[in-house]
């Protein structure tokens, strides 16, 4: 609909405004430009007659992207402007080289890896979708993530593609509890348990956890999450002092926290309690009877789940180590389909909320997540990447101390970083929405007739093959 028709029609379409935010910290170039000097002098010279002196042409070869064009041209090349094209050393062999800088490979860990850095850091300071233009040319199939594929082989309706769609696919996901049924007295009045839920315009939250007692960040978490109509989810004491954000704040409680939940100073919509404790569960209720609760624990023990569901909790934040590890070292996928499966089976999956957090750092594993069975991603370490945090070594365990933060991070640039990671990721789920036909991001959830394993795939071709063996 055009914008002046929605205006009229009291329609807003939602959006996130995205704008260039820029690195605030300079990070290590991505490549590192080796160029022979003879050579160069050589190609410098030959240029000069064939152009007739014109210093822009003769200073913007062989790069157009300006690596050659500072003050001394090619002999210092600008490695902050290179985009790896590799036309330089296509054209010029024999005295251009392109490689890797190692000093970035050294940002990330052994899980989030260079490459996932890069591809935050180019979402959150430009808000686009990454394109390669030269075509994927990496693995097809891996373990974890990669070991699960996406089927988008459906007839697709022409007017459902995705980003630029001319009908509108839905990202609002309800957090809390919708009953199976609904009934009725004879009056007509509803009888028995009420739904009670929020619903927020993304299935993207924003955990803060350990890591939200630094410096800005949970204000620059929760502002965005408010300004973005979503939640962020902060330490009690983080989420003090935030009221004017309190329609976006979850504030994490744990049983020390009981006695100054009215400090708060605002009533939360939606509270988590870290850890089933019985007498938690009775104050939290108690200081804020309209809020959902939802129970912060790990992804471990499904049955004991279903158990806390039964006891009146209908919201589940499960969280995986920052690596996708459980404490007995399974993987996230194959948690969350547990977590979904033991809900389906008990006959309530309709009636519950499961939120999730570990290792989904790419906008591609937030649909994966969502098909194997979670309602949303509480996005973590992303978040912290966005806003140019580096890693001190390798950072699997939930702990602040793993990360360093810029010395000027501000609140303006990190809201703006994260809008930008938050509409990269949106259109990029908008993208698969669009190629599975789906109009609204609630279908996908559960949806595992769209997910092909390669380990089950490859035993379907291969088992009782000479030398097959199963994959992990
Ligand atoms: S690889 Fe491409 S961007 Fe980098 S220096 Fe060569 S031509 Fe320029």
């Amino acid at each position: 609909m055009p914008e002046h028709r929605e205006a009229q029609a009291g329609y807003h379409r939602y959006h996130i405004p995205t704008r260039p935010a820029p690195d605030i910290e300079k990070w290590p170039s991505r490549f590192k430009v080796k160029v022979r000097r003879t050579g160069l002098a050589k190609l410098l010279l030959s240029e000069v007659f064939h152009y007739r002196g014109r210093k822009d042409v003769i200073l913007s070869r062989p790069c157009m992207y300006g690596v050659f064009s500072g003050p001394v041209g090619g002999f210092m090349p600008r490695e902050e402007h290179c985009v790896g094209c590799l036309r330089c050393t296509t054209e010029f062999p024999e005295f251009v080289r392109i490689e890797h800088n190692p000093e970035r490979q050294k940002l990330g860990d052994s899980y989030f890896t260079f490459n996932y850095v890069d591809q935050i850091a180019y979402e959150a300071s430009s808000g686009l979708v990454p394109v390669r233009g030269a075509g994927y040319r990496g693995k097809f199939g891996g373990e974890g993530w990669d070991g699960m594929w996406t089927d988008m082989s459906e007839i697709v309706r022409p007017t459902r593609d995705g980003i630029h769609g001319r009908e509108t696919i839905s990202t609002v996901v309800d957090i809390g509890y919708t009953p199976n049924f609904l009934q009725f007295d004879a009056a007509g009045q509803p009888t028995g348990s009420l739904p009670h839920y929020i619903s927020i315009q993304l299935p993207i939250l924003f955990e803060g956890g350990d890591l939200a007692r630094e410096g800005h960040v949970a204000r620059i978490y929760a502002r965005t999450a408010a300004e973005l109509d979503t939640l962020a989810v902060l330490p009690f004491d983080q989420a003090i002092g935030l009221g004017e954000y309190a329609h976006a704040v979850v504030p994490v409680v744990r049983p020390q926290d009981a006695p100054r939940l009215s400090q708060l100073g605002f009533a939360p919509r939606v509270v988590e309690m870290h850890g089933w404790d019985d007498a938690l569960y009775t104050t939290i209720t108690a200081a804020f009877p309209e809020a959902i609760i939802a129970l912060r624990t790990g992804f471990e023990d499904a049955a004991a789940l279903v158990g806390y569901a039964r006891r009146g909790i209908k919201v589940f934040h499960l969280l995986a180590d920052y690596h996708g590890r459980s404490q007995d070292g399974r993987f996230v996928l194959d948690l969350i389909r547990e977590a979904h499966t033991a809900f389906v089976e008990a006959g309530i999956r309709e009636e519950v909320t499961l939120l999730g957090s570990g290792g989904m750092i790419a906008a591609e594993h937030m649909p994966k997540a969502m098909i194997c069975g979670l309602d949303a991603v509480a996005v973590d370490t992303p978040l912290l990447v966005a806003l140019q945090a580096r890693f001190n070594g390798e950072c699997a365990g939930r702990d602040a101390s793993h990360f360093s933060l810029p010395s000027n991070l501000n609140e303006a640039w990190g809201v703006q970083r994260l809008k930008n990671l938050a509409a990269s990721w949106r259109d990029q789920l908008l993208e698969i929405l669009g190629a599975m036909g789906l109009r609204e991001v609630r279908r996908l959830r559960g949806e595992m007739g769209r997910a092909m394993f390669m380990k089950t795939l490859e035993a379907d071709a291969f088992a009782g093959l000479l030398g097959y063996t199963e994959a992990n």
